[in-house]
């Protein structure tokens, strides 16, 4: 559920240095209405009503927080799993495009278009386009939409009409352009969907909220089986939606919160090219998308392409709020590299009969590989189901 206490704009539009709307003057009126409708709805307790009622019984929430009895004995302590992998659509994805949709229908909108990168997004935001009677439009890159053809036809099977992005590097980032250029000339009828806590205010602020939900549900429940909080948090890291989801809600609390980035082949850094997907670990002070925050780029502040072995981590900034987190140490960073999530991908299949996202294995394979840092009672997001991945692991693995 959003949460109901009330914020000034000017609080959720800047994070220390970070955030902010860094836009063209076309994007400033549909920004400003955005930010009215979602700061009078995450009030009204009718709005509130029909999302958890959506939530629970289109999405599935609550989603169970599960002990991990063979993990946590093999490394010594207590660890809990909260399983977004069995949210309707497989990832925490849902949380965000259910909101974001209703949000756009109270609007009186009856078009939804958005940005995919892997296609998880887009087959996100296709679901609620179909549930909730939208025209959707989506746009992808055309080396992704080579790339991830299974999700252009699931996106199409949705209903939903996918449109090839052909600018730049024909990837995630000239998607988001794309989707940024036709709001511009659209929003009179079209909600851009934004699909994590990234981009300029309000979507930062609303995603996080929206995926709230995640950290709100992991509390009660871990007050409810161990009677206490979590010494640690560990969520994995691509724009940053499903590790604020989770870590919002205990930011005034003890819990160490662990971000985790995708360390990918490692840090080498030049060229056109980033082997890795951590702005934070490796990104520097730039604006991306709409907001000042981390971000991979060359001397010339020309954004290099990011890379993943888990697709969903493979962007090259990160949301302003947990950019401002990380600088102020609230919030640790860590890397876990293509092979370590690849453990991790193997060892909770075979532990706990899970088989997580790739982007959520590198949650579990930082676990496995530092877990003095986690105390003796820890929460892992599993943001997502890794049913999608096999082919790519099989392919890594050299089957
Ligand atoms: C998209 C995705 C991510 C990365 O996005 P965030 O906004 O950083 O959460 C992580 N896990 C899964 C399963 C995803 O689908």
């Amino acid at each position: 559920m959003m949460t109901t206490s009330h914020t000034s704009p000017l609080e959720t539009a800047r994070f220390g240095s970070f955030g902010g709307g860094f836009i063209p003057e076309t994007l400033v009126q549909p920004l400003r209405e955005l930010a009215d409708a979602y700061l009078s709805l995450q009030a009204d307790p009718g709005f509130l009503e029909e999302l958890g009622e959506l939530l629970s019984r289109f999405a599935g929430r609550p989603t169970p927080l599960c002990r991990a009895d063979r993990l946590g004995q093999a490394l010594g302590r207590r660890i809990y799993l909260k399983r977004e992998d069995l949210l309707h659509g497989g990832a925490h994805k849902l949380n965000n495009t259910l909101g974001q949709a209703l949000i756009a229908s109270r609007m009186g909108k009856s078009r939804l278009i958005a940005e995919t990168g892997a296609g998880q997004h887009g087959v996100a935001t296709a679901i609620v386009g179909a549930k909730l009677g939208f025209e959707t439009q989506i746009y992808m890159g055309e080396v992704d939409i080579e790339r991830q053809k299974m999700n252009v036809y699931r996106m199409e099977l949705l209903g939903a009409e996918v449109i090839p992005v052909r600018s730049g590097s024909r990837t995630l980032k000239d998607a988001i352009n794309e989707a940024m250029r036709d709001w511009a000339g659209s929003y009179e009828t079209t909600h851009y969907l934004l699909g994590t806590a990234a981009g300029p205010y309000p979507y930062p602020a609303m995603v996080r909220d929206l995926q709230s939900v995640i950290g709100q549900e992991a509390r009660s429940q871990i007050m409810e089986q161990e009677g206490r909080l979590p010494d640690s948090i560990v969520a994995c890291v691509g724009g940053g939606s499903n590790a604020m989801g989770i870590f919002a809600p205990f930011l005034s609390d003890p819990t160490r919160l662990i971000a985790v980035e995708a360390g990918g082949r490692g840090p080498g850094q030049t060229g056109r090219t980033a082997d890795n997907g951590a702005s934070l670990a490796f990104g520097s002070k730039g604006v991306l998308h709409g907001a000042m925050t981390k971000i991979l780029q060359d001397p010339f502040g020309q954004i290099l392409e990011s890379y993943s072995v888990a697709a969903g981590l493979d962007y090259p900034g990160v949301g302003p709020q947990l950019a401002h987190l990380a600088e102020t140490g609230r919030v640790l960073t860590r890397l876990a590299s293509d092979a370590q999530a690849v453990r991790g991908f193997r060892y909770l299949s075979q532990a706990e009969g899970i088989i997580p996202a790739l982007e959520s294995a590198h949650a579990v394979g930082y676990a496995l590989e530092e877990p003095q840092q986690l105390g003796d009672l820890c929460i892992i997001n599993v943001s997502g189901r890794g049913d999608k991945d096999l082919h790519t692991v099989m392919e890594y693995e050299g089957c």
